[in-house]
């Protein structure tokens, strides 16, 4: 049998681990980024590693799954699966692209399962149709120690903000922000790896031309957080330390960490192991909509945390969400209050895109249009511009940001231009989810024990 896993335009973490468990386990597999080489390939099973709620209105990805299936010389002699985030909410998968099953949460286990028996209620982990019903089996964690992920040849050639690849230390996340799938998808309990398992797969990396590599997997501080209830600084500084000596430590970074789960050692660490920056997840300058947006920490706490960085020598990247349901103008302001006043030196803005299943979901789903952001007509200061409200305050936090950045940047017409054509991408991609999330409002289908 062979398997061909289709990671649409990167090369996905996730997507490697299941090539090697599926090579480990002696199934002929091949991982590429292009679908059209995998129709090429003469694959007998697809598996469709997709990562954003776009994939499924994305007609390259649809048709691709329509003409693999119409391919078949006899029916039922192949089969198409889909796993990755989007697994999450089965019923819109099968409702979008026509595909046999939806492998659930961690598939590690349960794609061996259904590539060897078929499809079956006796799976844990997967949704398909059975008639007019969506049968989804629940889920269970995968193991956390799993073989070498099956690394392409051209991995040193892709970058993801920097990065050849991200790789997975822990799973889980004990967050609980409303617009994040992570704890849904992961859990809460953190379940990490030992080092010189990670290490052997970072050498692995390095040996197929992997020169930086970032640290995912939630937030990276909570690496072996668990036992004693707070961060594990100790085992979080080994690790740092211990992936600094294969790859040396500018070319290691750890994008995501929460403001509640550093400290002076883990910022001194994070400056002494990594390319010395740290990204938090910022969101607002207004405790309301951070009450709103469940981030379990206050605008006191954020600021401390990027005075602690700056203090400890280690730059600050900051992410920020704009146009989150019941965002105010007042709102908004302390938000760029906030910047004005931290001398980040890096920003990232988002439009609050509503990942189906999230509580944020739920909040756009009772939003009218008339008083979503999203779909609100912007009529202040860029009105000629004619952009939504959402669009609007991405556009002015992001030109806002870069004048009030440690290093302010000169800002260009093509810098200009750019902010502008990334906040109507945004605004337009966040249009989509949402009219996506609204035709399947009230369908979600109930697990089976
Ligand atoms: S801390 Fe990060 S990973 Fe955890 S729930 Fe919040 S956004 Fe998600």
């Amino acid at each position: 049998m062979k398997i061909v896993i289709v990671s649409p335009d990167l090369y996905t973490y996730g997507a490697m681990v299941i090539g090697g468990v599926l090579k480990s386990a002696g199934f002929d597999v091949t991982l590429t980024k292009n679908p059209d080489d995998a129709a090429e390939a003469g694959a007998d099973v697809i598996l469709l590693s997709l990562y954003s709620t776009l994939h499924l209105l994305d007609e390259r990805i649809r048709n691709f799954a329509s003409a693999f299936k119409s391919g078949s010389a006899a029916p039922g002699d192949r089969a198409i699966y889909v796993g990755g985030p989007i697994s999450a909410y089965p019923d819109i998968v099968l409702g979008e692209l026509d595909v046999d099953a939806v492998i659930v949460g961690e598939g590690e286990e349960s794609t061996v399962e259904l590539l060897n028996n078929g499809i079956s209620e006796d799976i844990s982990g997967i949704a398909f149709r059975d008639n007019d019903e969506i049968i989804v089996t629940k889920p269970e964690p995968a193991k956390i120690e799993r073989p070498m992920p099956l690394i392409p040849d051209d991995i040193g050639s892709q970058s993801i903000r920097g990065a050849n690849t991200y790789i997975e230390t822990h799973r889980g996340c004990i967050g609980a922000c409303g617009f994040c799938q992570v704890p849904k998808f992961f859990g809460t309990k953190i379940r990490s790896r030992d080092i010189p398992e990670i290490i052997a797969e970072i050498e692995e990396f390095k040996r197929c031309g992997v020169r930086r590599i970032a640290i995912s997997g939630g937030t990276s501080s909570l690496y072996q957080y668990g036992e004693s209830g707070s961060v594990n600084t100790s085992a979080f500084i080994e690790l740092l330390q211990a992936i600094a000596e294969v790859m040396g430590p500018r070319n290691v970074s750890v994008p995501d960490i929460r403001v509640d789960y550093v400290d002076e050692e883990v910022l001194h660490a994070i400056h002494d192991f990594t390319m010395g920056w740290v990204y938090y997840g910022i969101e607002s300058g207004s405790n309301e909509m951070l009450k709103v947006m469940r981030k379990g920490v206050d605008l006191e706490a954020n600021v401390y945390a990027i005075e602690l960085a700056q203090q400890c020598g280690v730059k600050v990247g900051g992410s920020f969400i704009v146009g989150y349901p019941g965002e105010t103008i007042d709102d908004y302001e302390l938000t760029k209050s906030l910047i004005e006043d931290t001398f980040l030196d890096d920003v990232f803005v988002s439009i609050a895109e509503p990942i189906p299943g999230t509580h944020l979901s739920g909040l756009v789903l009772e939003t009218d249009d008339s008083e979503n952001p999203t779909f609100m007509a912007h009529t202040g200061e860029y009105k000629a511009l004619k952009l939504t409200e959402s669009e609007a305050r991405c556009f002015d936090l992001t030109l806002h940001a870069q004048m009030c950045k440690a290093v302010p940047s000169i800002l260009t017409g093509p810098l200009y231009n750019a902010c502008l054509e990334d906040s109507r991408q945004q605004g337009g991609d966040v249009r989509v989810v949402t009219r996506l999330l609204q035709k399947y409002r009230g369908s979600d289908v109930q697990e089976k024990p």
